[in-house]
């Protein structure tokens, strides 16, 4: 099963990729996640991205195109990808990968939520910057704050979560990424969740979804 995951920061992508990486086994590939392990690291791609993720920009193209490249070189049986792609030549770069592998997507699900729901998602985040586990402080929120329930690690505020960032970030989704939502609807591959639901009621939806996709 290969499914990406299309929507804007904060309707809770990353939260249900996990959810289907339990659920049906699937690898994870989160940009966003190897992004912020290469600046942890200071690698030479954490080197050059860093300025574009802190101001809330993109990632130049190639090199976001290099890195999928790579993660699909470890021949991943089934995936779901969330964070990218983001614009329409990520997307073209995609189809052209999987096609060449002979590996088509399955879905791609887009989820719905409205900007001041964001908002206050972004703002109350809190992540374990080493398994990029995420809680909130209101909807979600660890047994102990600050401390992650599975492997007690601290748990941080992203830097890109501040609010002027995420005003930044969520007006480059709507310009770059939000053309994907024709790109993959004219494929017929573009399934809709509503991404105010509770997430067991979103994880569900998106079950049924790709189950009916793949079948
Ligand atoms: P994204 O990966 O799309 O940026 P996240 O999965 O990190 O979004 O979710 C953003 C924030 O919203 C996190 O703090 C997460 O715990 C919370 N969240 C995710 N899904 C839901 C949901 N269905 N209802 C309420 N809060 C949610
Ligand atoms: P995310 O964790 O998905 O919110 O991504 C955090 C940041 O990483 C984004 O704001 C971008 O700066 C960068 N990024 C992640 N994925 C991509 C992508 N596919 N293209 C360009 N930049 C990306």
């Amino acid at each position: 099963m290969r499914v990406v995951f299309l929507g804007p920061p904060g309707a809770g992508k990353g939260t249900q990729a996990r959810i289907l990486r339990e659920r049906f086994g699937l690898d994870l590939i989160s940009t966003g996640d190897i992004l912020r392990a290469n600046c942890a690291e200071r690698t030479p791609l954490g080197e050059k991205a860093e300025r574009f993720m802190r101001c809330g920009e993109l990632v130049p193209d190639d090199l976001m195109i290099a890195m999928i490249e790579r993660e699909l070189e470890r021949k991943p049986a089934g995936f779901v990808m969330d964070g990218f792609p983001r614009t329409v030549a990520q997307a073209e770069a995609l189809d052209a990968l999987l096609s060449r592998l002979r590996w088509p997507l399955h879905a791609a699900i887009l989820f719905n939520a409205s900007r001041p729901v964001l908002i206050e998602r972004l703002a109350s985040r809190w992540i374990n910057p080493r398994t990029g586990r995420t809680y909130n402080a209101l909807t979600n929120p660890p047994r102990v704050a600050g401390i992650d329930d599975e492997d007690g690690g601290e748990l941080v505020q992203r830097d890109d979560d501040r609010a002027d960032t995420v005003a930044k970030r969520l007006d480059v989704y709507e310009a770059a990424t939000k053309p994907l939502v024709e790109y993959y609807r004219k494929t017929g591959k573009l399934v809709s969740v509503d991404a105010l639901a509770p997430v067991e009621t979103v994880a569900e939806r998106i079950a049924a979804a790709i189950g009916a996709a793949h079948a």
